[in-house]
């Protein structure tokens, strides 16, 4: 094993969009680093993903921009609406204004689109090596390099190691003990529906995100509108975690269908398309200000789980990548210090998108009285208002 840390690379656990966005922006400023990702292909599910203006800044940093762009639907709005009713609660023009305001647009896309440019990047760098079907389940960090040990015995030598290996990382119990994870009980179905699939709907060119009791509906154009992504969600009804953790698809997906029973007519058009296939958990877990010891780090969801509801999770672990390789000065770097100063800058404004995120799925999910007051409240806001809400989080 090489001994001085310019020739060894950096070893990142998870080829997600963390993991393949931190090779990319590594990479950048010339530092080699090595992907290990246990599943057997750098892949995403075939759903949609939205990325929000502060996703795309990400993106031109990592010179993906065209090529996500490409792949891209850009709403003309964002729509919140009145489950029960129909009504619209608010909107948010993607126009002229808003990228004046913050840049870059909205955009949704297809999450096997998002991570084949990234991984078809980091594939064809001299500086990324990928190495699939490869699970790493502990570290061992020696002062002067780290080891990666795989769940089959492996080890690899590395001068650091990112641990960007999600929500259940295996790195995240080693560096900062135990966390439980945390939930609301919902789930979640989601897929993407080719557009001749779809019935005519009067919120065809937007981004919407319905909200009703214990439940919501989104839909939105991608692959430049020649699909649809749905998703339906409601809440289990459960009394523990262990119950959460048991509840089944077809428990699931009876919830799901008994819950929008009572919905708007315009939902019940769409609800059809929903995919009932597969379901997803929904959790998160308490923000932490400690995501670094020594020479390893964790990054994106592994870091800083979050609900789905501002649709910020991706756009958190790129941001953490780009901040983090801005941090290096180059392949001979003083990790643990700049880990440290990596975890410090991130970690407000990552807890401040998991906490948010909370609140807003309060609001989606809320009745009786504080649906009145939501729906009040927010439908009196001016577009200038709603910017105004948001630019802690688009603007750069
Ligand atoms: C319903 C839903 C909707 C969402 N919508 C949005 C949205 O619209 N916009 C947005 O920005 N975010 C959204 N998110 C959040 C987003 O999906 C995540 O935040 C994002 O995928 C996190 O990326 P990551 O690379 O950190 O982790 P992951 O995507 O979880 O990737 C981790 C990778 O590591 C691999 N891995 C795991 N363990 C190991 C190991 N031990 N060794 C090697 N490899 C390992 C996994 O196979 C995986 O490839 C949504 C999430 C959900 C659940």
């Amino acid at each position: 094993m090489n001994t001085h840390a310019s020739t060894r690379p950096v070893l990142i656990a998870g080829g997600g969009i963390g993991g393949t966005a931190t090779a990319i922006a590594l990479a950048k400023k010339g530092i080699k680093s090595v992907i290990f990702e246990q599943a057997p292909e750098l892949r995403e599910a075939g759903v949609g993903i939205q990325m929000p203006p502060n996703a795309f800044r990400m993106f031109e940093r990592l010179g993906v921009l065209d090529e996500m762009l490409k792949r891209a639907a850009i709403p003309k709005n964002l729509v919140f609406m009145d489950a029960v009713s129909g009504g619209e609660i608010l909107h948010i023009p993607i126009d002229d204004r808003f990228i004046g305001r913050f840049d870059f647009p909205y955009a949704m896309i297809h999450r096997g689109d998002l991570l084949a440019v990234l991984a078809g990047v980091c594939y064809a760098s001299d500086k990324v090596e990928v190495h699939t079907s490869t699970t790493i389940s502990r570290f061992e960090d020696t002062g002067s390099g780290v080891i990666a040990m795989s769940a089959d015995g492996r080890r690899f030598g590395g001068a650091a190691l990112i641990s960007a290996d999600g929500l259940w990382s295996k790195m995240r119990e080693q560096i900062i003990g135990p966390t439980q994870e945390r939930t609301d009980n919902y789930v979640i179905f989601r897929g993407v529906v080719p557009v001749e699939a779809m019935p005519r709907h009067d919120l065809e060119d937007a981004v919407v995100m319905w909200g009703g009791p214990r439940l919501n509906f989104s839909h939105y154009p991608v692959r430049n509108g020649t699909y649809y992504a749905l998703g339906a969600s409601t809440q289990a009804s459960v009394n523990s975690l262990e119950d959460y953790q048991a509840f089944t698809r077809e428990q699931g997906e009876a919830a799901v269908r008994e819950a929008f029973k009572p919905m708007c007519e315009p939902i019940q058009r769409l609800f059809d398309r929903i995919d009932f296939g597969r379901m997803w958990k929904l959790y998160d877990r308490e923000p932490v200000s400690t995501w670094a010891s020594g020479r390893v780090a964790l990054l994106g969801d592994a870091a800083h789980p979050t609900y789905n509801y501002m649709a910020q999770g991706a756009c958190m672990a790129l941001e953490d990548a780009v901040t983090l390789a801005d941090l290096l000065p180059g392949a001979d770097a003083d990790y643990a210090d700049v880990f440290r100063t990596y975890q410090d800058a991130r970690y407000v404004r990552t807890a401040r998108v998991q906490l948010t995120s909370r609140f807003y799925g309060d609001l989606y999910h809320c009745a009786g009285v504080s649906r009145d007051v939501r729906n009040t409240s927010l439908s009196a806001l001016s577009t200038d208002q709603l910017y105004n809400h948001l630019s802690w989080l688009y603007a750069a």
